[in-house]
């Protein structure tokens, strides 16, 4: 595995395993435990996915020692502002059965975020969170927070593929020291994912697939992953892609397949915020 130094010196792994969709909790578990057995060591879970109890329970019966492990979660909006996220940091600790998080996130850029980050702030300091960072900030609000808080945010969170690479917001979270982090780097399998050409043709010059090269190209682009799957044999895939190295001619090539707009929402758009916003945990 390589990993990658977050600007607090913290060492977070450059690929990980998603369990957004995952809402079958002995399902949720089996997935972890087979993700384990591959090789990952970073879970990506959230309070709004209902599944850190599960989550909690396959790394716990696991044989992997606790420090080997990189666990994130996230607050939901229904628990921003200092105390609901306070007492929502204590509980999602509880229901993943550990003594510290890796990483703790804000989920969304809604509600109280800067008393959500007053608690993170402060949980971080006690040792409670190894890190802490934002997920779905743009650009604006994420140099806002970054500018008026103590702790610059260690990762953002957003969704970036081949067909939304997030350059511009790249560059800024690299002028702020801020970790890019993709959520759906299969883009959820949304516009042909898998049957792209360009992905295809470059992938059988390595003996990869689709999947391969996208996660490839976006770890050569200094962006973590963390794709979901629930098969084993899709698992082992999306961890093999540190056997095989893309050109710079390759890299061009997938560079243009880009549409630079999201594949499901913009966190712009009103009725989205009216929707996101309303969403309970
Ligand atoms: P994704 O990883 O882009 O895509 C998952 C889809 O790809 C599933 O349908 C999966 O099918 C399929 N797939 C995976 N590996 C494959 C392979 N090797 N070959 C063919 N198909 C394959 O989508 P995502 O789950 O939305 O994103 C990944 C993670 O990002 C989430 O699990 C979550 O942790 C995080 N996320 C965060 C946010 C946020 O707001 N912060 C939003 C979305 C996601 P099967 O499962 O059927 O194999």
């Amino acid at each position: 595995m390589k990993y990658k130094t977050l600007n607090n010196g913290v060492e977070m792994p450059v690929l990980g395993y998603g369990v957004f969709q995952i809402t079958d909790l002995e399902e949720c578990e089996r997935c972890v435990s087979d993700a384990i057995d591959v090789g990952y060591r970073l879970f990506d879970t959230a309070q709004a996915y209902g599944n850190e109890e599960a989550v909690g329970r396959a790394i716990a019966k696991s044989d992997v020692p606790r420090e080997e492990f990189f666990i994130t979660t996230k607050v939901w909006i229904s628990n921003a502002g200092y105390e609901k996220a306070k007492a929502s940091i204590e509980e999602s600790l509880d229901k993943l059965q550990l003594d510290y998080l890796d990483l703790l996130l804000i989920h969304q850029p809604f509600n109280d975020y800067y008393g959500t980050y007053r608690a993170m702030e402060e949980a971080y300091k006690e040792g409670k969170i190894k890190a802490i960072g934002v997920s779905n900030f743009y650009s604006d609000r994420l140099i806002d927070l970054a500018k008026f808080n103590e702790v610059v945010p260690a990762v953002n969170q957003v969704e970036t593929h081949v067909f939304n690479q997030q350059h511009q917001a790249h560059e800024i979270m690299e002028k702020y020291e801020v970790q890019h982090q993709a959520w759906a780097p299969f883009a959820e399998g949304r516009k042909d994912f898998f049957e792209n050409e360009t992905l295809n043709q470059i992938g059988k010059k390595h003996g990869k697939i689709a999947a391969q090269v996208a996660l490839r190209f976006l770890i050569q682009n200094d962006v973590i992953v963390i794709p979901k799957t629930t098969h084993r044999e899709r698992m082992v895939e999306n961890f093999n892609v540190f056997d095989f190295s893309l050109s710079d001619d390759e890299l061009e090539q997938i560079a243009v397949l880009d549409k630079k707009e999201s594949a499901f929402f913009s966190h712009y758009d009103p009725e989205t915020v009216e929707y996101i916003t309303g969403l309970e945990r």
